[in-house]
């Protein structure tokens, strides 16, 4: 992807791709609001436990990523640490290797994308396949997700159309049930060679060790039902402490995500197949991995390991929906990204995403529909802050330059006299503005006219009519 800062990204973006965008968020907003509201009398209850819950679990994640550990491992799950990237893909080639497998079914995983599995099994030779329908179209356009629930969101049907008329999936035909028909019987057959499936996971209970999935296609089932082997690639916060808290966090995740009480599939797996079962892996892992969240942990922002990966920040935020996910140069975008990728890069890779926190307006929508109660905004100054001290270049980056108002505001004599001239603006096309950042501001923007200069003559007003008054 070509680089490009984020201040800047939108002006270059086609027009479908911001419509695409536009329409695709605002359905998820209105649609999360109207379930809330009619299945919570206080949904702000609901999301301050759930917050409370995710906050309690990090502060004590030694512990019950211990006491997941053992339940898994009692469950017959073959349990894997993975301090980085590199060691969980490592560790993930063994298991394929081990298995002789050659085709890999993988439903939808973000984590799978952070440490870019799918290019690092590809290059060893395996058919890497993507069985979620927007992954899937990703895989053949050789694209990124830009949303972390919808991946296509910037997509619209004649694209995708033209995509499989361009693989052999058909003529073109952009109805959306010919386009998922022709995925699927694609996909079932990939289904039926699949050796081994691979997944992410949404949550783990500590108490029991038992892991949820959730997806509306069923394709993470599918590829469970055909497979020997389970691999499944889980971040380090995605525990919760009990079965219970499950409840709370499935209740909130399908509804904040996709407007929907609960997703259609929502699988809960205790471990491999039994000998009662007559299908499904008889083997599963889980890797969990780090990946810099201990750092994370560590620092002033830990608050952002709460997320359970919904999305509502992204729908509701003005900035994504301008800019798109692509623009935020991360597998995470929106607010979550501007806040988790830096932190996630690292000491090496922060400089590069060090500008990410400046892109928000600050206007707190993503603090009010997250599920799990992340203070979104504290945790953008806070790294606003890190980054003006510690890269003072990236911090500059979509801000203006203060030095004429600070020689305004320090020399009352300019100052009056530049309140007094400022209604000249009023007057002036916008492309003759005096001050260059002023003419970059309007060429996207309705400058409002000038109303300056009257709070003096008011105050003056104000004092006299009090001296009058003693
Ligand atoms: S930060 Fe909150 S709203 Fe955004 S994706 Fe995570 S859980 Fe959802």
């Amino acid at each position: 992807m070509k680089h490009q800062e984020i201040d800047t990204f939108s002006e270059v973006l086609a027009a479908d791709v911001k419509e695409a965008v536009r329409a695709g968020s605002a359905s998820g907003v209105s649609k999360r609001r109207e379930i809330l509201a009619a299945d919570f009398p206080d949904a702000n209850a609901i999301r301050e436990l759930a917050g409370q819950i995710k906050q309690h679990t990090l502060e004590h994640l030694d512990t019950y990523l211990e006491q997941a550990e053992q339940k898994m491992r009692a469950n017959g799950i073959q349990v894997h640490f993975a301090w980085d990237g590199n060691s969980a893909k490592e560790q993930i080639l063994e298991i394929i290797q081990q298995r002789k497998a050659r085709t890999i079914c993988k439903s939808k995983s973000m984590a799978s994308e952070e440490i870019e599995l799918n290019d690092f099994l590809t290059e060893k030779g395996y058919d890497m396949v993507e069985t979620d329908l927007g992954e899937f179209i990703l895989q053949l356009d050789e694209d990124h997700p830009s949303h972390v629930v919808k991946p296509i969101i910037h997509k619209n049907r004649r694209q995708i159309a033209k995509t499989f008329e361009k693989h052999g999936l058909g003529e073109y035909n952009d109805e959306p049930e010919v386009i998922t028909q022709r995925a699927r019987k694609h996909l079932r057959q990939k289904y039926l060679q699949g050796e081994v499936t691979m997944t992410g996971g949404n949550f783990i209970s500590a108490e029991s060790g038992r892991m949820v999935i959730v997806t509306n296609e069923g394709n993470s089932r599918f590829g469970l039902a055909g497979a020997k082997c389970h691999i499944a690639l889980i971040g380090i916060e995605k525990l919760v402490p009990t079965d219970r808290d499950l409840g709370v966090m499935l209740n909130l995740l399908g509804r904040s995500a996709t407007g929907q009480q609960l997703t259609v599939y929502t699988e809960f797996i205790s471990g491999p197949r039994s000998e009662s079962q007559p299908e499904g892996p008889e083997e599963m892992h889980v890797i969990l991995f780090n990946n810099n969240r201990t750092e994370v942990l560590a620092s002033d922002c830990r608050e952002i390991l709460r997320c359970i990966r919904c999305g509502a920040c992204m729908n509701v935020c003005p900035v994504y929906r301008q800019s798109s996910g692509h623009a935020y140069r991360s597998v995470y975008p929106g607010p979550l990204g501007a806040v988790l990728s830096p932190l996630l890069a690292g000491k090496a890779g922060y400089p590069e995403l060090a500008d990410l926190p400046k892109a928000s307006s600050l206007c707190g929508a993503c603090q009010e529909v997250c599920p799990v109660n992340i203070p979104i905004p504290d945790l953008l100054l806070r790294l606003r802050n890190k980054a003006k001290t510690e890269h003072a270049d990236k911090a500059a980056i979509g801000t203006p330059d203060m030095t004429l108002w600070s020689e305004l505001a320090t020399h009352p004599k300019v100052w009056r006299t530049a309140m007094k001239s400022a209604n000249l603006l009023n007057g002036l096309p916008y492309d003759m503005m005096p001050i260059a950042p002023l003419r970059a501001w309007t060429r996207q923007r309705t400058l409002p006219k000038w109303q300056g200069g009257k709070f003096r003559n008011w105050m003056k007003e104000h004092q006299k009519e009090r001296n009058h008054e003693r």
